[in-house]
């Protein structure tokens, strides 16, 4: 494998397992603090291996392999949350500085562990079960009310993993693998908001204000920061929750916490429900590159190292992040140049993947005083590049 070379005056390596597009949002911050990445690849043109130059290729799943990477880093961190508990075990095992640490990265692996925890912690969750049979389907569904959520505790992204069912025979596949599932009451939500907060091994914790995330099949296709007429109290309450999670679970490194609004009746405040975690950088946080004083990648860096945290307040009353899905065609560059000089204030990042349709090529941030309009430049500017649109 190749050395990461370190920067002269002690600076130390980081080592991301996994290539993809949030270790390479890493890269520009890591430039700027003088700190060196040291990326486990699934491949040599993933997308942080395209501007990390120490990028090795190697399988996050083989124990071997990561020790070796290891063995460079200062400190060993996450693209994404899908590395083995005896690779993760193994790594602690060997003394190696890993962040966050396996414990707190269970309650983002394992949907079912993460509902028992937040529930003893009594933060609030949708009514939950273990499912293991369509008895136990059925019952759940019967005093909660059809149709159910239906989860696949772990392996889960972007609605893959998630279903929705208005009988026990809907499930019959999936309860045919005799695997335990996880079922959840349908919540009627008004909206999806998202937290994102940090944490450092010391125990310095951040929190950016929450935002709304918009969901278009499944995906998120929109951020809008800070989340627009939020009641106060009920944003509070969220920030509180992103800190006590922090500190409870021992989150060390940039967090972000999934939740649903609901709407208060008969004029009632209105109340939240968490959905789920992720322990890493978050596409709802994509946002604060181009919004916040420090971005979560900036942040990342510095929790996980146990630096100062920076500051987390806004450059603008509001933030628009349009994700960019690929369209049918490859050659993006033309589309690219038309759209810069068509709105010079866009900031476009893209994550030098090859287009596939639907696939998430990169975001568009704008930033601003009018949230109509700028919600209008990014929708533009991704269905631009999408295809979608040509004008
Ligand atoms: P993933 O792990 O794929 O991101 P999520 O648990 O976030 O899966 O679920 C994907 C989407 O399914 C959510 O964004 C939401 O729209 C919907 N969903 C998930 N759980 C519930 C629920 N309990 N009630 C209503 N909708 C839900």
């Amino acid at each position: 494998m190749i050395s990461p070379r370190r920067a002269p005056g002690g600076f130390p390596v980081v080592g991301i397992i996994g290539g993809g597009q949030l270790a390479r949002m890493c890269q520009p911050p890591a430039v700027n603090l003088a700190l060196t990445l040291h990326v486990l690849s699934e491949s040599p043109d993933a997308a942080a291996a395209l501007v990390v130059p120490s990028a090795p290729v190697g399988s996050h799943l083989d124990v071997g392999q990561v020790l070796a990477f290891a063995r460079d880093c200062d400190v060993v961190t996450f693209d994404h949350e899908h590395v083995p508990a005896e690779v993760l075990q193994a790594l602690v095992g060997a003394g190696v500085p890993v962040h966050p640490k396996p414990e707190a990265l269970l309650f983002a692996q394992d949907k079912l562990a993460m509902r028992e925890r937040l529930t003893d912690l009594g933060v609030p969750c949708p009514a939950w079960v273990p499912v293991h049979d369509a008895a136990e389907l059925a019952a759940f569904g019967d005093l909660h009310g059809w149709p159910v959520v239906l989860k696949t505790p772990r392996g889960g992204y972007d609605g893959k993993g998630v279903r929705v069912v208005s009988s026990v025979q809907e499930a019959a596949d999936w309860l045919a693998h005799g695997e335990v599932l996880l079922a959840e009451e349908c919540v009627p939500f008004t909206r999806e908001l998202a937290v994102l907060a940090a944490r450092s091994p010391s125990g310095q914790a951040a929190v950016w204000p929450t935002v709304q995330t918009v969901q278009t099949n499944g995906i998120c296709t929109e951020v809008l920061a800070p989340a627009p007429q939020l009641d106060p109290v009920l944003a509070a309450k969220i920030s509180q929750t992103a800190l006590l999670l922090a500190g409870e679970l021992d989150i060390t490194g940039v967090f972000a916490v999934e939740i649903f609004e609901i709407a208060g009746k008969a004029g009632t405040a209105p109340s939240y429900v968490v959905n789920e975690l992720a322990m890493r950088p978050h596409n709802s946080g994509h946002w604060t590159i181009d919004g916040s004083v420090t971005s979560q990648f900036e942040q990342h860096l510095r929790a996980v190292l146990d630096l100062p945290l920076g500051e987390v307040s806004a450059r603008a009353p509001w933030t628009v992040m349009g994700n960019v899905l690929g369209g049918d065609y490859d050659e993006l560059y033309p589309t690219y140049r038309h759209l810069l000089a068509r709105d010079p204030g866009l900031k476009v990042h893209l994550y030098g993947k090859g287009v596939r349709p639907g696939r998430k090529i990169g975001h568009v941030n704008v930033y601003g005083d009018d949230l109509d309009a700028l919600r209008v430049r990014a929708r533009h500017a991704a269905d631009y590049l999408e295809g979608t649109v040509t004008e």
